[in-house]
């Protein structure tokens, strides 16, 4: 049975942020992947840059302003704070053959995990291709992750016949009853993303949600356009901090590293891995998914998730508000997991205290969301 330091399950963006900080860190990294190396979940992972971490160069689509529209339209400025994407292609491009190179590093692609047992102080670890004994173990999975919400999302790359700007929208709400807006990123390829995204108990089947994309697309953009490629994706909205299970540590989306009452995740994967990298070379850092700051906030969202699961046209009024009522940058912090106190007061006494209020206190009696 081969022998590793370490055994990182997994190689989305978790799990090759993680190998990727160890390189070269006298550690040995066993990285394993279901899928095999032509099987890669293309995904546009999109943040407001307000951390520096190692994939910068990999940076497109920088936006200094992105309109939300509701009964009104407001702009969210993001001159301080960029919203950037990456697309999950050039990252798989820059970091696996780097990964295939480095003297420390394995990654073996078309590896399902069949069984991990704990023996004494290490795992030994069961997969298709390989056993491996290993010390410790950083599991990305998540398909097995329970919400009572979820985001769920189709969005279709588009490409104009006859160029026309187009501006960039985070959120552009529909009159439906639910908790349902469209995005609208256009890219620096010259491609447009519009995205159709529900916040809902029901995971939506992409095929229901494309006569709306169409539909929004020719009547807000235009008709002539070429679809170039879709992007589908659920993720559960849950605050609730996730289990550990034979004390095997989590990262990415399982860690609990997605903003719940948002779905962002590509920044908190970042600030995680480079605790965990740090803790592995015995420098000293705090867990980012652990702060105060971070409790705080996963609280706030428990009773925002709440009020959209039971009230969601009255949510589309309270998320539009925070946008039109907050400064700009205050917002993005909260977005971004990253707001002073001053920002996280502010915005708590710019919400609607009563509805606020209620909910807050039947959260104390049902955690359930
Ligand atoms: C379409 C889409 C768009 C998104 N856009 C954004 C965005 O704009 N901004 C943002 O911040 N976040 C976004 N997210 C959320 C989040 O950033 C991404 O989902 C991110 O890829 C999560 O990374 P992860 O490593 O936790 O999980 P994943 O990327 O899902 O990685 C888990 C890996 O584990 C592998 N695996 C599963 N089971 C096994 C097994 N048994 N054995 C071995 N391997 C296994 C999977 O194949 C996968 O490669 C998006 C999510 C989706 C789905």
């Amino acid at each position: 049975m081969e022998k590793y330091d370490i055994a990182i399950i997994g190689a989305g963006c978790a799990g090759l942020s993680l190998a990727y900080k160890l390189i070269d860190s006298g550690l040995t990294v066993c990285v394993l992947e279901k899928f095999s190396r032509t099987e890669r979940i293309r995904k546009t992972w999109s943040y407001w840059k307000n951390d520096s971490h190692p994939f910068d160069k990999l940076e497109s689509n920088s936006y200094n302003s992105l309109e939300v529209r509701h009964k009104d339209t407001t702009q969210l400025d993001c001159s301080k704070y960029n919203y950037v994407s990456i697309d999950s292609k050039d990252f798989d491009d820059f970091i696996i053959p780097q990964l295939d190179e480095s003297a420390n590093i394995e990654l073996v692609f078309s590896s399902d995990i069949k069984k991990i047992n704990k023996v004494n102080t290490h795992y030994n670890v069961e997969v298709d291709s390989k056993n491996i004994s290993v010390q410790h173990i950083f599991d990305s999975r998540n398909e097995s992750i329970n919400a009572s919400l979820y985001q769920v999302f189709h969005g279709y790359f588009i490409k104009l016949n006859n160029y026309k700007t187009v501006t960039p929208k985070l959120m552009d709400f529909t009159d439906s009853k639910d908790f349902h807006f469209f995005y609208v990123l256009p890219k620096d390829d010259g491609s447009i993303l519009v995205e159709s995204t529900y916040f809902s108990p029901k995971i939506y089947d992409k095929n229901e949600m494309t006569d709306a994309i169409k539909a929004y697309i020719k009547d807000n953009i235009s008709d002539d356009y070429e679809i170039i490629r879709t992007e589908y994706g659920v993720i559960p909205m849950t605050s609730i901090e996730p289990k550990v299970y034979n004390e095997i540590n989590r990262i990415g989306i399982s860690a609990g590293a997605t903003r719940s009452s948002t779905g962002y995740t590509f920044m908190n994967i970042q600030r995680h891995t480079d605790y965990i990298a740090n803790h592995l070379k015995k420098i000293p850092t705090n867990n980012p998914l652990r702060t105060i700051r971070w409790k705080i906030l996963r609280k706030m969202d428990h009773v925002l998730l709440k009020i959209i699961y039971n009230k969601p046209s009255i949510s589309k009024d309270i998320m539009f508000n925070l946008f039109k009522n907050n400064n700009s940058n205050s917002v993005i912090r909260f977005l971004s997991d990253t707001p002073s106190i001053t920002d996280i007061l502010k915005i708590i006494f710019n919400m609607p205290k009563l509805i606020f209020i209620n909910y807050a206190i039947r959260t104390i009696f049902s955690k359930k969301i």
